[in-house]
Order: C-alpha cells, then sequence, then structure tokens
C-alpha cells in the first residue's frame, strides 16, 4: 500500500514543468486546421488583391481626362471595350478613353479611377462624365488590404475561421501547426457504470471519462477513453498499458487516495515510478503524478470537482506548453459575492460562478457534480486564511 507523501503544489507544478515531453509540429492542410495553434509566424507571400480591382461596376478611365467635368458640360469619353471580374485585360487606356469594368475586374493599364454607371451617361460608344474623378475612386490598388512580405499571424494563435479566412486569402493551402498531444483518459471504481447502461443498486454514472476527455479536446488535445477500470490490479494495470502504448499521456480519476482499494499508484509503481503522491490542497490531496516508459501519468481524484479542479491545476499547464497555447490568460479578478470560511492550514480551491463581476462561491461539496458543473472557474484560499469577506477581491482560475 502506498503512503501520501504530501508536497506543496509549487513544488507539485516544477515536476509538471520537468516531465519530458517537448511541443511537436506538423504541417497540415487547411481544411484541417481549424481549433488548431499556429507554430510560426506567417507572413503573406502575395499582395492582396493582387492587382488594382475595381470596387464597383462603372467606367475605368484616366482620372486627369475629367478633371474639367461639370454637370453643364461633361466630358465625353470613347468606350474601347469591357473587362469583366475573372478576366486578363490586354487594353491600354489612351487620352479620351475609358472601359467599362465589373466589380472585382482588372483595372486596364493606364486607369487609376472606376465612376459608378450610376453617375454617367451612355450614349452609344460614348461616356459623359459629369463631375471630377480623383486617382483611385472606386479601385482598391493591389496590396492595399494585404502587402506581400507582412506578417498576418504569430506562432502560438489558435485558428477561429477568422484566421483560416485569412490564410485562404493569401493563398496557403498548408499551415505549420502544434501536433496535438494524445492523451488516454481511465476512470476507475466498480460503481461505475457509462451512460446508456443500465443503474443497478449501488451503481452511479462515469463522469470524469467524459469530463477530462471533452476538457481535453476543448484545450486542443487528441483525447481516447479507454473505459472503466475496475478496482483490481488486472484491470488497472490492462488499461494503463494500452494508455501508455496508444498515448502521450495517460490520466486516471479514482482509486488515488491511499486507501486499501485504492491501486493506482501501486500499478504506476510496478510499471514506472510515482514520482508524487500528495499535494498539500484541498481538494485533491492525494494527486498522483508518476512516469511510465517516459510518459506522464496522472492519478486524479474521483470526486468530479477534486478531479476537474486538479486537471485545471496540474494537466491543463502541460497541455497548454505541448499545444502552444502557454500565454493565454486563464484567470480574471473578480469580487467575492458572499463571505465563505475555509479551514485554517489548509490550502483550499473553492468552485465560483462568476455573475458580472462578481465570484459567486459554490458551497455544495466536491462530492456533487452541480459543483463544477455551475462553476465557471475556482479561487484558492490560502493556508493561513480563515475567512474571505464579500467584496474582496479574488483571482478565478477558470476551467476548460
Ligand atoms: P475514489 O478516489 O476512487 O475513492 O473516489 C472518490 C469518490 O468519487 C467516490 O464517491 C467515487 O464513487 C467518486 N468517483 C470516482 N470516479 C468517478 C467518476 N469517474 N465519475 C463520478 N464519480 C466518481
Ligand atoms: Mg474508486
Amino acid at each position: 500500500m502506498a503512503f501520501l507523501k504530501v508536497i506543496p503544489l509549487e513544488k507539485a507544478l516544477e515536476v509538471v514543468d520537468s516531465l519530458p515531453l517537448e511541443p511537436e509540429m506538423e504541417r497540415i492542410s487547411l481544411e484541417e486546421a481549424l481549433g488548431r495553434v499556429l507554430a510560426e509566424d506567417t507572413v503573406s507571400p502575395i499582395d492582396v488583391p493582387p492587382f488594382n480591382r475595381a470596387t464597383v461596376d462603372g467606367y475605368a478611365l484616366r482620372s486627369e481626362d475629367t478633371f474639367m467635368a461639370s454637370e453643364s458640360e461633361p466630358i465625353r469619353l470613347k468606350v474601347v471595350g469591357e473587362i469583366n471580374a475573372g478576366d486578363t485585360p490586354e487594353i491600354e487606356l489612351n487620352p479620351g478613353e475609358a472601359v467599362y469594368v465589373s466589380t472585382g475586374a482588372p483595372l486596364p493599364k493606364n486607369a487609376d479611377a472606376v465612376v459608378q454607371f450610376e453617375d454617367v451617361d451612355r450614349k452609344g460608344n460614348e461616356v459623359l462624365i459629369y463631375k471630377p474623378a480623383y486617382p483611385g475612386l472606386g479601385v482598391m490598388k493591389a496590396g492595399t488590404d494585404i502587402p506581400r512580405g507582412k506578417g498576418i499571424l504569430k506562432r502560438g494563435t489558435r485558428l477561429t475561421f477568422k484566421e483560416t479566412a485569412l490564410l485562404s486569402a493569401v493563398g496557403l493551402s498548408r499551415v505549420k501547426v502544434f501536433r496535438k498531444p494524445r492523451v488516454a483518459v481511465i476512470s476507475t471504481g466498480n460503481e461505475l457504470v457509462l451512460p446508456g447502461e443500465e443503474l443497478k443498486p449501488g451503481r452511479i454514472y462515469d463522469i470524469n471519462g467524459r469530463a477530462i476527455t471533452d476538457a481535453v479536446r476543448e484545450l486542443g488535445g487528441e483525447a481516447v477513453f479507454l473505459g472503466i477500470a475496475r478496482d483490481d490490479r488486472e484491470s488497472l494495470r490492462t488499461l494503463v498499458e494500452k494508455g501508455i502504448e496508444c498515448c502521450d499521456i495517460v490520466i486516471l480519476s479514482g482509486g488515488a487516495s491511499g486507501g486499501i482499494r485504492d491501486l493506482t499508484s501501486s500499478i504506476i509503481e510496478e510499471l514506472g515510478e510515482v514520482k508524487v503522491h500528495g499535494i498539500a490542497i484541498q481538494p485533491g490531496k492525494p494527486t498522483i503524478i508518476g512516469l511510465i516508459d517516459g510518459k506522464p501519468v496522472f492519478g486524479l481524484p474521483g470526486y468530479p470537482t477534486s478531479c476537474l479542479t486538479n486537471f485545471t491545476l496540474l494537466v491543463a499547464p502541460l497541455l497548454r506548453r505541448l499545444i502552444g497555447r502557454e500565454s493565454e490568460v486563464r484567470k480574471v479578478k473578480k469580487r467575492l459575492a458572499h463571505k465563505v470560511f475555509s479551514v485554517k492550514g489548509r490550502r483550499q480551491f473553492l468552485p465560483v460562478r462568476i455573475e458580472g463581476d462578481k465570484a459567486v462561491p459554490i458551497l455544495k461539496g466536491s462530492g456533487a457534480v452541480t459543483s463544477f458543473v455551475d462553476a465557471d472557474g475556482f479561487i484558492e484560499v490560502p493556508e493561513n486564511v480563515e475567512i474571505l469577506e464579500a467584496g474582496e477581491e479574488v483571482e478565478v482560475t477558470l476551467f476548460g
């Protein structure tokens, strides 16, 4: 049986920092890039738009030809052709000439303005201009949207539809991103059944398996849920070995408390080494960090709120480091909505819900699933603090 050797959270985080995993990169197609994190600064290889482009339907002309135009004495220009979007223009404008262009069409050579067709009169092959045009009227010049060589996206950017649209605009079909760490998720306990299965007396539905799997996915990792290990050595060892084989990281929940049937630490010890067993925080004291074949194995507490709090404290920073999202802010300052009591000598993490500028403590206890479902994150109550007053400023660490 394993005994807890309790260490401060900071020491546990140092262990997490020193785990032998480094970010890896891969090149993927833009088609698959949504939600991924860029691994390199990206520069536009082209001018956008790539050519001087008409922004209206009308007549492309040389603005200098129209400087004398007025309502009473319009300028007459000879219409020498038509250019539509997608055409490759070969026309070159001579003084006194214009060309009909549609929106999105490239301008003919020597043209520097497009006058909307609503503002002119067409008489046979002539167009009458009633107002001087200025250079650039009705034109988007090459590179004014995005010039060639301009940095458009930074390493560490998570790609939303806006960023994928930008990459599409500059024609990049492949991007370098951080590889998704593969994370095996295992629930433990004879009492657990999967949703959809019959709930026999004494059984409960597995919550942590779903919660951890999807928390990993939300962060940008690839999660593989391996199922529920029964509270026996064979069952647990089989799933842990499977996790080590298929994945970069293994996360277990439950069975970590050092109780007589809590096998997690003993199995990790058997297959590799236990680096941490016991952290001086509440909830989550019996948390385990181990290493098997150079792969981190986390044993998180069974109570769902404790499990997710410790996932956020210990596992999420590792996943962020591997996915290149370290710099993202996951903490907000709020004011406590009401007074809370803590136990002196315990460093406590309390789930809170955010309402405007207030953090509302949720006091159902970590055994209640609704504690973490209703919570947006948690606050820390330091060891030497027994009471936090209403209105006090607190820092909320956000879940997910
Ligand atoms: P343990 O750490 O295994 O002693 O579990 C502590 C408490 O958390 C027990 O009440 C378990 O039934 C509960 N628990 C453990 N794992 C899960 C899970 N995956 N989903 C929901 N509750 C769990
Ligand atoms: Mg258990």
